[in-house]
């Protein structure tokens, strides 16, 4: 094997982005094998950028980082990596410690036995009991709608060969749900549990309403079927009320007409509006994701880079915008 990459997405990380350095590097010189560790900062506002700077200039041909303007999300940050990373496989995980580092051990055993995606599913110990039971449902329900196999406990942590990482490039939607995608490239895949292990130090940067909004991405962004839910319903509910004309003028053959019903008109109304609220809201959310494809806009922004290949898209990118400052190579 020429060399590994290991990519990882840092927002705000200051506080355990050291140590993590330091088991990484522990980890990877004790195995038999080239490497580098490409960071990748997602516009923290503390001082990770400055802690990358000088791990940079520490370990020379073994680290590299690229700096985005702003928070662009772990998404972007992961895409930013693999483009940057240069391995023959490359390991994505997470600059927090919640993936243990000695897990590429196994990883590298299993890519040499020939797998092209070995990923590592932690198990929910630990977890609040309230938050395993959502995602389980979750996963449950989600995956009788969407194509791709999602799973519970599979996260980005996974090592990738070249062929994987390179078709993960290959598809350059403005949308992506990694999770998804990892799934929908294919590829021989193998996984194996791990415990789940708590953060080194700082804070989730996951919100339950980021949490929920995960999921609907997760709902939505793999193919219509969604839609058809509209149709059903729709075709459901024209049935029922069908049932109902006929139920109340038998009813009134039978005993005449005694017009109550205020209730029911009511309910059906509101039912109704409910119902087209929530498949207009739908189709609103296909059509936003149509409406942010159209722009057409890069990712990310890099806004300073320690890496050669960060500098060659830099460059051809401010060779288009004469706006913002040129990239800087020397860690300062
Ligand atoms: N992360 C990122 N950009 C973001 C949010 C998170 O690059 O906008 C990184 C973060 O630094 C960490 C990883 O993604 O390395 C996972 O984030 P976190 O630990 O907050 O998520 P959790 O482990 O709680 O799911
Ligand atoms: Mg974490």
């Amino acid at each position: 094997m020429t060399k590994l990459s290991v990519v990882v997405p840092c927002f705000n990380e200051e506080a355990v982005i050291d140590s993590f350095d330091t088991e990484i590097r522990r980890t990877l010189d004790a195995l038999p094998v080239d490497y580098e560790v490409c960071y990748i900062d997602d516009g923290s506002s503390d001082g990770t950028l400055g802690r990358l700077r000088r791990i940079a200039a520490t370990h020379g041909d073994r680290a590299r980082y690229v700096s985005f303007s702003r928070n662009f999300g772990k998404e972007a940050a992961m895409l930013a990596g693999l483009r940057e990373a240069g391995g023959e496989a490359v390991v994505i995980m997470d600059a927090d410690l919640q993936h243990p580092p000695e897990l590429i051990a196994r990883m590298l055993d299993l890519y040499r036995q020939g797998h092209d995606q070995v990923v590592a599913r932690r198990t929910r110990e630990g977890d609040k009991r309230i938050r395993s039971a959502l995602s389980r449902l979750y996963y449950r329900g989600v995956n009788r709608w969407v194509d791709v196999e999602l799973a519970d406990g599979v996260g980005d942590f996974r090592l990738l060969s070249r062929p994987a990482v390179d078709a993960l490039l290959s598809m350059p939607e403005y949308n992506r749900f990694s999770k998804g995608l990892f799934s929908w490239i294919g590829f021989d895949t193998v996984h194996f549990d791990y415990r789940n292990a708590q953060r080194g130090a700082g804070e989730t940067k996951w919100r339950f309403g980021a949490l929920l909004n995960y999921g609907m991405d997760g709902l939505i962004s793999f193919n219509n079927r969604p839609l058809r839910l509209g149709i059903w319903t729709g075709a459901a509910l024209t049935v029922l009320s069908g049932l109902y004309a006929l139920w109340v003028v038998g009813m009134a053959l039978a005993f005449g007409i005694s017009a109550p019903g205020y209730v029911t008109l009511v309910a059906i109304t509101v039912g109704l509006g409910g119902v087209q609220l929530v498949m207009l809201g739908l189709i609103g959310e296909y059509i936003g994701r149509i409406y942010y494809e159209t722009k057409r806009r890069p990712h990310f922004l890099v806004k300073e880079a320690h890496t050669p290949a960060a500098r060659t898209a830099a460059a051809a990118w401010h060779a288009r915008t004469p706006l913002g400052e040129p990239v800087r190579l020397d860690p300062r």
